[in-house]
């Protein structure tokens, strides 16, 4: 047993698979209550809660679009009933897709903006009702914003968005001992950033960072970790380039 009877609460949205998986692994060992967020994959999202109740933890699955701000709405509510106050909102969820300015299409535009950037928006209106003082706040930029390769303009445009919110955010919450922070990883080994790529593309991105490897889940999940726990009472408004040192 990792829990204590009244466990800090975390929310991970878009914890069903890749990043947000592992953060919920971690922020569950770290002795969180963790929601597990998900749209679309309650099979891996259920599958995960019965991993973590195994291993001692209190997890739930909620299913919800972060794009709708009332299902976003709802999620909050059920987590506040089913394990109490929340007091770490980690904004993970998120979707790429590479297409060059010019060929994007509406539909697409609309979806990577409704995702990304209303995504956070949604949860950071509900977060600053009901965050506990002393609550953490961590979003997802991306170091994609500093690379400009093209391809990227309207995931970039998505994540600086994300980061503006985190600045002004930090500031907005004076008085809530609430932190608002970002991580901004590199290339992580995940679906969003393995697929659609040939095996040459994804060893050139592997050697890109002086460490000359790709990131794993568990690399942004320890950072999250941090950001979400005790030693990082300090740091706030910051975006934080969990990448190898690629940029
Ligand atoms: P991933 O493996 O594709 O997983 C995405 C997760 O987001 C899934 O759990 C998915 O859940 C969820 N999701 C998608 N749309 C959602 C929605 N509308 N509402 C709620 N959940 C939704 O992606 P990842 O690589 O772990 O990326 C996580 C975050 O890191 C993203 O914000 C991404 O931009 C950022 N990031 C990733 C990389 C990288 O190289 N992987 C680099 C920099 C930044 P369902 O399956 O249930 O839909």
């Amino acid at each position: 047993m990792n829990q204590s009877s009244n466990p800090k609460v975390a929310i991970v949205t878009g914890a069903s698979r890749g990043i947000g998986a592992a953060i919920a692994q971690r922020l569950s060992a770290d002795g969180f209550a963790v929601a597990v967020n998900y749209a679309s994959s309650p099979a891996l999202a259920e599958a995960l809660v019965a991993q973590l109740q195994a291993a001692g933890g209190r997890a739930i699955a909620v299913r919800a679009d972060v794009a709708s701000a009332d299902e976003v709405r709802r999620m909050f509510d059920t987590v506040e009933q089913q394990l109490g106050r929340v007091d770490v909102l980690v904004n993970n969820a998120g979707i790429l897709k590479t297409v060059p300015l010019a060929e994007h299409d509406d539909a697409l535009y609309d979806q990577v903006f409704d995702i990304n950037v209303r995504g956070t928006f949604n949860t950071l209106r509900e977060a600053a009702k009901r965050l506990a003082e002393g609550g953490r706040i961590v979003n997802f930029s991306s170091t994609t914003l500093a690379l400009n390769m093209p391809g990227y303009a309207i995931y970039n445009a998505t994540k600086a968005s994300v980061e503006a919110f985190t600045h002004v955010f930090a500031k907005e919450l004076r008085g809530r001992n609430v932190t608002v922070n970002a991580v901004a990883p590199g290339p992580i080994a995940t679906s969003l950033f393995l697929d659609g790529k040939t095996e040459e593309q994804i060893q050139a991105f592997a050697k890109m960072p002086p460490l000359q490897r790709l990131g794993q889940p568990e690399d942004i999940a320890s950072v999250v970790s941090f950001l979400a726990g005790p030693d990082a009472g300090w740091v706030n408004g910051q975006i934080l380039r969990a990448n190898g040192g690629l940029a």
